[in-house]
């Protein structure tokens, strides 16, 4: 019998690829291998992002490009996933008749059941909008054997007016502690160094569970700690707080956890207390740079990763100084920079004063200079620092690449396995990047 073959294409943010690594894993379980191309692969799966400008068109060329392979192969089934599958439902394959499954996020589970019922009935399609399971209760295929995310809860209790993550994931679960524990000490059994907690607001799980035999509810900060003494594993990250949640008893247990590294992603978005009103973020610029503070204060050689939009609906030139003016006081290491565009389904898309294209393109163009400048002052500070560098794979420019714990990319001369700690005295420094030479002395990690 000739091996059935699949192929996943992720689009979007980490909580995709984590679905993604279920997908893999589900679609592994069931006897199915890897397939390099979309025109060897049996079941070709699109896990799909309504975040990104343009989605939609972007899938259905997608969609189009596979047609006459499609038809030049009818055992080919095409599956559609992720946040514009739960979006969009029914509309997909309205579009696309050619696609065989439509699954939402919350139906991830059942995508066998899916493939095998459009095997026997014709196209498929599951957008129920309650989880039953936890993706990460699925087995996972990883793409890199030293790393693995970990989702501890899905959706957000938020409604930024941006944003179409509370359409499509819902409101917010958190995952037992008990599980989050689980998977992560199989993970460290399995020779996984390095984990990333993900959710949509970490600052907030567990606020929908109870601790067992006790009325408390457990919190962010207890799950790191608990995370910390996890035997095996060397590095924790997690994926983001929202500054309106974070609480000082975070900021402590990042201090006391060894494992935690020293890097927080902390979502500005903007600097003028206007348009986070607007965009219905509950905090105001003077708290998130006194949130800063007190964390440098108490971790005081932390990398700090930020997102910022420009041009958000009536957002003033005004406005915008604002937005540089915490930038240049907060003094990022990175920020991702995002020009506003209208994403259907989303409250600001029908909000009056959306801003010209080439206003926004202008003022972006500024804070990329602005925050550019400070990437690399930030980056050249290290510049003779011996780092711990945790090596993840080839680098563009050959040799190979890995991260810091401050999770500065760095590139090293030579061959190193993925997976291997080493350390590494940096020689140079670029925006995005450090360029270092190994130590020949075995690293010393907690
Ligand atoms: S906190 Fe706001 S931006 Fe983040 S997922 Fe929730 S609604 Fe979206």
């Amino acid at each position: 019998m000739t091996e059935r073959r699949y192929l996943v294409r992720t689009f979007g943010c980490q909580m995709n690829e984590h679905d993604s690594e279920r997908i893999a894993g589900l679609l592994t379980a069931d006897g199915y291998v890897p397939a390099a191309e979309a025109s060897e692969a049996d079941v070709v799966v699109f896990n799909t992002c309504a975040i990104r400008e343009n989605a939609d068109n972007r899938l259905y060329g997608n969609l189009g490009h596979l047609r006459p392979l499609k038809q030049a192969n009818p055992r080919m089934r095409i599956v559609v996933a992720g946040c514009l599958a739960q979006k969009d439902g029914g509309l997909i394959q309205e579009r696309a008749p050619w696609v065989d499954v439509v699954v939402g996020t919350h139906a991830l589970p059942g995508l066998l059941d899916l493939l095998v019922s459009a095997e026997a009935e014709g196209p498929q399609m599951d957008v129920r909008e309650y989880t039953e399971v936890f993706p990460s209760a699925l087995p996972a295929r990883r793409e890199v054997a030293h790393h693995a995310w970990v989702s501890i809860a899905v959706g957000c209790d938020n409604a930024c007016t941006f944003c179409i993550v509370p359409l499509v994931r819902g409101a917010q679960r958190s995952r037992p502690v008990g599980d989050v524990l689980a998977e992560v000490q199989g993970l460290a059994r399995h020779g996984v160094v390095e984990v990333t907690l993900l959710g949509q607001n970490v600052n907030t799980f567990g606020r929908d569970l109870t601790v067992p035999g006790s009325a408390r509810r457990p919190l962010f900060a207890d799950l790191l700690r608990a995370v910390n003494d996890v035997e095996g594993l060397r590095r924790i990250r997690f994926t983001s707080p929202h500054p309106h949640d974070f609480t000082p008893d975070v900021i402590d247990a990042m201090a006391e956890s060894e494992k935690v590294c020293e890097h927080i992603h902390f979502p500005l978005q903007s600097g003028s207390d206007r348009v986070l009103r607007a965009m219905q973020r509950s905090y105001r610029r003077q708290r998130y740079l006194d949130w800063l503070e007190a964390i440098r204060g108490v971790i005081t050689d932390i990398a700090v990763s930020t997102d910022i939009i420009v041009g958000f609906p009536a957002e003033t030139e005004e406005d915008f100084e604002d937005t540089l003016d915490v930038v240049r006081r907060a003094r990022f290491d990175q920020a991702y920079t995002f020009q506003y565009s209208p994403r259907p389904g989303t409250r600001a898309a029908t909000m009056d004063e959306q801003v010209p294209k080439e206003v926004v393109q202008e003022r972006f163009e500024r804070l990329v200079a602005v925050q550019e400048e400070i990437s690399l002052e930030r980056m050249r500070d290290q510049v003779g620092r011996t780092v711990e560098v945790l090596v993840e794979g080839t680098g563009r420019k050959g040799g190979v690449q890995g991260r810091t714990r401050m999770n500065r990319l760095v590139h090293l001369p030579g061959q190193i396995a993925p997976g291997t700690f080493v350390a590494a005295t940096v020689v140079s420094a670029h925006p995005h990047h450090l360029v270092g030479e190994q130590v020949r002395v075995p690293v010393a990690v907690g």
